[in-house]
Parts: structure tokens; sequence; C-alpha cells
């Protein structure tokens, strides 16, 4: 029985140490799969993060490729609006090149006061030799001349008023005094050529001092032959004739002043006693042309060549 015992103890000794040795394996088992379970779910995370940044970095790439594009047709939209713009740059400068020729086209419009005379039909004689159409302000002097008036007009020239009269007093003693006599001047025309003139020079030029026994009168006369349709014409180049010069000194006269200006508007007379004016007439014609200029008549859109007004 003792030995029956024993035994027991025995195999109860050895179980209990094979117990506890398996309980002990189990145990060290469990802390490294759990451990192995956390560096798993450690890892797990990782990658889930790892595909997280990427689906962003996608999407950044998508949206910058997105951009690029965008960018590719804005720089397509501005590159034509550029075009678009060099085009009408190109437009303009030609525009301007042509104004600019325009402008540079020198032109003179040779007037010529106080007629018609006899002289006025010697003067149309050599405008008709040059072929050259001048500007004619005509005054009422005797009826023998109206055939040189409708001269002027079968012909080309530009007929314009210069009062019937030319009786300063008279003319500027009154608006309706002034307004009478034009009319009276342009009716004559009017018989003579079917045509009313609207073309007008003052006797002394708007900027005349002869007039100022009616203060103001220059300053009126002034706005209002415009607001009635006519244009006034003064002058930028005087030829002296009024003066008495002779052929010479208005010759000086303008060689000194016409290379001022690319557009002239050069004032001469046609009166009776006018010889010089005649007699240099070709040598103007000639000076011109040779220095570039288009003679021309004037018309209702020439520059009006204004002087200030000094009453
Ligand atoms: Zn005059």
């Amino acid at each position: 029985m003792n030995e029956w015992k024993r035994l027991v103890y025995v195999l109860l000794i050895l179980s209990c140490i094979l117990f506890i040795s398996l309980n002990t394996y189990v145990y060290y088992l469990t802390i490294e799969t759990s451990s192995n379970v956390t560096y798993l779910k450690k890892e797990t995370k990782k990658l889930n993060d790892l595909k997280e940044e990427n689906k962003k970095l996608l999407e950044k790439k998508n949206n910058i490729e997105k951009d690029v594009q965008k960018s590719d047709e804005e720089n397509k939209k501005i590159e034509s609006e550029i075009s678009t713009l060099e085009k009408e740059i190109k437009d303009l400068e030609s525009k301007v090149n042509s104004l600019n020729k325009q402008n540079s086209s020198k032109t003179v419009y040779f007037t010529f006061d106080d007629g018609p005379s006899p002289r006025t039909e010697e003067i149309l004689n050599i405008l008709d030799k040059y072929h050259v159409k001048a500007t004619f302000f005509v005054t009422n002097q005797s009826d023998q001349y109206n055939y040189l008036i409708k001269r002027m007009y079968d012909e080309g020239h530009t007929i314009g008023l210069h009062t019937y009269s030319h009786n300063y007093k008279e003319i500027y003693a009154s608006e309706d005094a002034y307004f009478n006599d034009l009319k009276a001047i342009q009716d004559k025309v009017y018989n003579i050529t079917g045509m009313r003139p609207v073309l007008i020079r003052f006797p002394g030029g708007s900027s005349n001092t002869v007039s100022r026994f009616n203060p103001g009168i220059m300053s009126r006369l002034t706005k209002l032959v415009e607001e009635r349709g006519f244009y006034y014409y003064d002058w930028n180049v005087d030829s002296g004739d009024a003066a008495g010069y002779n052929e010479e000194a208005q010759m000086n006269m303008i060689y000194t002043y016409s290379p001022k200006h690319d557009v002239i508007n050069l004032l001469m007379h046609d009166s009776t006693y006018k010889y010089a004016t005649v007699n240099s007439l070709e040598s103007k014609i000639k000076y011109y042309l040779d220095n570039g200029y288009t003679i021309a008549p004037l018309d209702s859109s020439s520059p009006g060549m204004h002087h200030m007004v000094n009453n």
C-alpha cells in the first residue's frame, strides 16, 4: 500500500509540475501573441494612414492637374486676347500714320479780298494757267464786274462774302446793320451764280480795332455769324499788299512767314490798284508748289485761322 501511495504522490507531483509548466508556457504564449497583435494593429494602422495619405496625395495630384489644365486654357485665352490687342494696336498705328500723313500734307489757301476789279480778271487768268483754285471774299463793286463773279463760280473757285459796302462805320454800327449788309452781298452773288455763299471774312478781320467805336461788336458778331450758319475766316500769313507792299516785299513776307506753317491762309487783295499782288502771283504759286504745298480753295471744313478778337 505504501508503494501505491508513493506512486500516487509522485504522479500527483508530476502532474502538478506538468500543469504549472503548461500554464507558464500558455502564459508566455499569450503574452507573445498579444504583443504580436498589438504590433500588427500598429502596422495596420500605419498602413491605413499611408493609404489615407496616398489618397489625399492622389486627390492633390488630380487637383493640380486640373489647375494646370485650367491655367493652360487661361493661357490660351490670354494669348488670343494678346493677339487681338496686337492686331488692334497695328490698326491704330496705321490709322495714326495715315492721320499724320494727312496732317503733314501742306496746304495753302490763296484768299483775295475787296474785289472784283480789273485785277481779278488778271488773277483768274494766272490761276487758270497753273490750274489752281483760290477763294475770293467779294464786295459790291460795279455791276460791270458781275461776269467775274460768274467766272469765279464757273471755274471752281470759292466765293466768300466780305460785306456789300466794306464801310466800317456802317457795317459795325450794329448787329442788324452788319447782317443786312451781309445779306445784300449774299443776294448779289446768289443772283449771279444761283449759289448762296456762307463763307465770310470780316472787313479788317475778326481782330480789327477799327470797330471799337461800337464796344464789343466783334465779340458779338463772331458768335452770331456762326449761330446763323456762316463760317468766318481770318488768315495766318499776310502778303502785306493791303499796306502797299511791292512784289519783292510781298515775297519776303511769304518767305519769312510760310515756313512756320503747314496750313496757310494767305491774305491778298484783288482791288483795282493791287498790281504788285498780280505781278507777284506766279512767284507765289511757284514758291508754294516747290515747297510741297497744295494750293486749295476754302470750304466749310477748312481751318478758320481765327484771330484773337480785340473788341
Ligand atoms: Zn477788305
